[in-house]
């Protein structure tokens, strides 16, 4: 843990805890009116094949802040030897129920199944990730869909809720999948950030990023960005989860991609891990659910 006495660090972190919290007490309240009111309820159907254990992790708490917050919802688990198509005939069923709002196929798909003809499948008005190509062209174009890829909008969100300037301000991504790194560029970049973007093949990595004034990390290297990384007073946001193990205890725990000890006294604001992206994920899933149900 960071060295800074508790008030000061406590002043300076981003709690995803706190903030997805209030947005699920909003949800919440937005579902029990419309329960009153006899109103058909909003239902995401989320969709895991294999075993992977951080997958089964992430799907089973999705399903739990669900019934917690009164949202309907189904999880549907498939062995690993499921054939494409059969997943694409059950994505087709869910597309035509009218019962269903909200699809999600949990990433990543073993390797026998192709990502892209899987996600491409999933009917636009249901794709509550926004990773269908229609819903990615729409937020290239600023026609902004319903429902945005979950982590990037619930880090914007949060960005809002700390008041965190952006306009004018440069900020620098690193990491470019399609899941964080993009559409987490674009969205700071609807915000009339001045956005660089960072991947493997970046020369002099800490130099490009000591320019940011927001900094989000999202490689997948466990503690990669350093203090050497970071200007003071930039605001970090931490999206890694990474699990490693703790060579005196010899039990796994799970940090981020950034140096928590090192970079929060420079940050002005950063996130932990866990406890900063990671429930913001999750509330902005249900989020999206809703908007889905509304938009249809
Ligand atoms: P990814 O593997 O698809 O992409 C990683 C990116 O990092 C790539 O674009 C790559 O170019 C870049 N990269 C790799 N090594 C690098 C290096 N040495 N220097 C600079 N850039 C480098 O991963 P992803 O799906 O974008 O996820 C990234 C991390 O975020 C993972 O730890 C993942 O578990 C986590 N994640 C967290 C949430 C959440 O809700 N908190 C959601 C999604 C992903």
């Amino acid at each position: 843990m960071s060295s800074l006495p508790p008030e000061a660090l406590a002043n300076k972190l981003m709690s995803g805890k706190d903030v997805s919290q209030a947005l699920l007490d909003e949800l919440k309240g937005e579902l029990d009116a419309m329960k009153t009111s006899g109103a058909k309820l909003p239902k995401l159907v989320v969709i895991l094949v294999g075993e992977d254990p951080a997958s089964q992790v992430y799907t089973k708490r999705k399903a739990k802040v669900a019934q917690e917050i009164g949202m309907a919802s189904e999880l549907i688990t498939l062995p690993k030897t499921t054939t494409e198509a059969e997943l694409l005939t059950l994505i087709e069923q869910k597309n035509d129920d009218p019962s269903v709002h909200a699809l999600l196929i949990q990433l990543p798909l073993p390797k026998h199944l192709n990502e892209s003809r899987i996600l491409n499948a999933v009917s636009p008005t249901k794709d509550v990730d926004g990773f269908h190509p229609v819903n990615l062209g729409r937020l290239l174009s600023g026609d902004t869909p319903p429902a945005l890829p979950c982590t990037p909008a619930g880090i914007m969100k949060m960005l809002s809720f700390y008041k965190v300037p952006i306009s004018g301000k440069h900020a620098v991504v690193i990491g470019r999948s399609t899941i964080v790194g993009k559409p987490m560029s674009l969205l700071l970049l609807s915000e009339n950030a001045t956005v660089t973007i960072c991947h493997s093949r970046t020369k002099d990595l800490p130099q490009a990023c000591a320019q940011a004034d927001i900094l989000v990390a999202a490689v997948g290297r466990p503690e990669m960005v350093t203090a050497d990384y970071v200007k003071p007073g930039a605001v970090v946001i931490d999206v890694g989860i990474n699990r490693v193990k703790n060579p005196e205890t010899g039990k796994t725990k799970l940090v981020g991609d950034v140096d928590f000890a090192s970079v929060s006294p420079k940050a002005s604001l950063i996130t932990p891990v866990p406890g900063g992206v990671g429930p913001m994920t999750i509330a902005t899933l249900m989020a999206n659910t809703l908007a889905l149900y509304k938009a249809q």
